[in-house]
């Protein structure tokens, strides 16, 4: 019988609390369970007969042209290149001239379809057009024609989806948190480029890096200009998209060296402490503060001044924050004394620019910090805030704008946690798909909400993101369809049965949490059902796959966290050979290194590794 472990155990851990600076505040009230869902329409073919039949009907064609109807610019030429490279790395598909190409794309931008929409038509002389209302529709129409299309070895197979499509939300970010050694801020930055542009394809148009001031003495900080430059890339890439930039702050952050006599305090009068503490916070009702963090973020916008900067979030806890009582309750006092001014010198330096102010964590330290905000901008509505941006753990979305409405009647932006949620470390066990709880989390909030930002910490919870993103799309999406399309797109077609099945398992058997305990480490899990069977059904899809795919990031962090799973499943919840060379590839696919914090990779120095158990 294996040893589980009880749901509520991940956020009481003090080791990890203190290793893992966020863990405290991951809320564990996880109920989904979605095999039955992911597996409806599971037909009575087996997988081999489907694969023959897949085979015998594809009749692709073997050369293509992609022509762009209207006079060509840096970014329909972009668009276009975009399109090209993704057909070409999975089939040798020729790209030919228009009057030699079997099959003629055509791209073009045709007001009227909706703002960022598209449409996909047959073209007149034959062929395919895809319309975009926008350059950015056109973008977003390109990815819905490379996912519904199919691929053969040499042949492609353009999608039969027609129709046209507008996305239901304005604000379809998503936030790559580039911090604490993670794949965002150590994997070689053309890989995090190439990532801009697919998760662009999903229809995110918004996105935010993040310039921990903590980490650094100064903005001249020879650091502090490295990682600048590399959040520049990032943003230029966005931007040569044609897609919005977003960067911000935290309201009363301090860089390594801030003046100690100006610090924040962190116990609050019920005796918590604020999350994510760096220490370096200041307090902002203590003289010269507001000076500091106006000088310390307009250091920040000259240096996107380049780039420029569509959205500033201000940030009030995890980390940030103050508990003296000058500052309480802190969301709605100490807080907004900061927020305003910043966000006033936003707008000076970026007049065209949009304001999110973040009420993360409100209520969670401080009573009356939901209420306080709601009567001050009921009273007076401000007129330099865009966007609230309400959520808090990742657990349910926060109760009293749902029940109140939103502070001024602003409109509400989300902020799901799709990294940390019931994984210590995070990522550790590869792929963390969420379909079930994502789609509950939309279910009791998405009518409410303008869009929102995904938190990510790194590549695995990709498919999470995707589900988010066709959330912001279309009110109305399934979390179960777009993991349908995802396998079909990025897998193959071929394998959305199996596929489906085995991560409605693995998303039941969720929570990880590494234990040492009696001289050895031990994995534990919600639970551990279904994971042999999870693991035979990704080890028989992969078979079945090109060789490209088998070997794709994508494909091996999903088979590995099967592995995984099946593995301590099979060992009393200890780690075997076969599971820690899993963990060191995971490590790999990261590029973690030697900085990369324990609480953000796959597990290492395990201690007591168990030999094998036989097939
Ligand atoms: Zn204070």
């Amino acid at each position: 019988m294996e040893e589980l472990f009880a749901v509520g155990a991940i956020d009481r851990d003090p080791v990890t609390a203190i290793e893992n600076p966020r863990a405290e505040l991951i809320s564990v009230a996880f109920t989904s369970a979605l095999i039955g869902l992911l597996s409806l329409g599971t037909s009575s073919v087996t997988a081999g007969e489907a694969a023959k039949a897949t085979e015998a009907k594809f009749r692709g064609y073997k050369s293509l042209w992609v022509q762009l109807v209207d006079p060509a610019s840096p970014l329909t030429e972009r668009i276009r290149s975009v399109l090209v490279n993704r057909i070409q790395e999975r089939c040798e598909v020729e790209f030919t001239a228009l009057d030699r190409a079997e099959c003629v794309i055509s791209l073009a931008v045709r007001p009227g379809i909706g703002l960022e929409g598209f449409r996909i038509g047959d073209r007149a002389q034959g062929g395919v057009e895809i319309a975009g209302n926008d350059t950015r529709g056109l973008l977003f129409g390109v990815g819905k024609f490379l996912r519904s299309s199919e691929y053969g070895a040499d042949e492609f197979l353009p999608s039969t989806w027609r129709g046209s499509s507008v996305p239901d939300k304005p604000v379809r970010g998503v936030y790559f948190a580039t911090h604490f050694f993670n794949w965002y801020h150590v994997a070689p930055v053309e890989e995090v480029t190439r990532y801009v542009e697919d998760m662009s394809l999903w229809g995110i148009n918004s996105f935010l890096v993040w310039f921990a001031v903590d980490a650094y003495n100064g903005i001249d900080d020879p650091n502090a200009q490295v990682m600048l430059a590399r959040l520049r890339v990032l943003l230029k890439t966005v931007k040569d998209l044609g897609l919005d930039t977003s960067l911000g702050c935290v309201a009363n952050d301090g860089y390594a060296n801030s003046p100690v006599e100006l610090r924040a305090e962190r116990v609050t009068e019920r005796g918590q402490a604020l999350a994510a503490w760096m220490g370096t916070e200041l307090c902002p009702s203590k003289r010269g503060v507001l000076e500091l963090e106006l000088k310390y973020c307009e250091e920040k916008f000259a240096a996107f001044e380049s780039i420029g900067l569509d959205y500033w979030f201000i940030w009030p806890y995890d980390n940030g924050g103050c508990a003296c009582s000058e500052c309480a309750p802190y969301g709605a006092n100490g807080y907004l004394t900061m927020a305003e001014p910043i966000a006033r010198a936003y707008r000076r330096a970026f007049p065209k620019g949009k304001v999110i102010l973040g009420a993360w964590f409100f209520d969670h330290w401080v009573d009356g910090e939901w209420e306080g905000i709601t009567k001050k901008f009921n009273a007076e509505r401000p007129d330099w805030v865009d966007y609230i941006m309400a959520d808090g753990g990742g657990g349910a979305y926060p109760e009293y704008p749902l029940e109140h409405g939103s502070p001024g009647g602003l409109p509400m932006l989300n902020f799901p946690e799709i990294s940390m949620y019931g994984m210590a470390p995070w990522g550790g066990y590869g792929a963390n798909p969420m379909p079930g709880h994502l789609q509950e989390l939309w279910n009791s909030s998405g009518d409410r909400l303008s869009g929102g930002f995904p938190y990510s910490e790194g590549i695995y919870e990709d498919i999470n993101k995707a589900i988010l993103a066709q959330f912001y799309w279309r009110q109305k999406s399934k979390a179960v369809e777009t993991v349908r399309e995802y396998i079909s797109f990025y897998y193959s077609p071929a394998v959305v049965e199996e596929v489906s099945r085995a991560i409605g398992i693995l998303a039941q058997n969720g929570f990880h949490r590494r234990e040492e305990k009696d001289g050895a480490t031990r994995i534990l899990m919600t639970s551990t059902e279904g994971a042999d069977e999870a693991f035979r059904l990704i080890a028989q899809s992969d078979k079945r796959l090109t060789p490209r795919v088998r070997a794709s990031w994508r494909w091996r962090i999903l088979y590995l966290r099967a592995l995984i799973d099946s593995e301590l499943s099979r060992h009393q919840l200890r780690v075997s050979e076969r599971c820690n060379t899993a963990f060191k590839e995971l490590r790999q696919l990261y590029h973690s290194t030697e900085q990369t914090g324990d609480y953000i990779t796959a597990p290492r120095n395990i201690i007591g590794i168990v030999s094998e158990k036989n097939e």
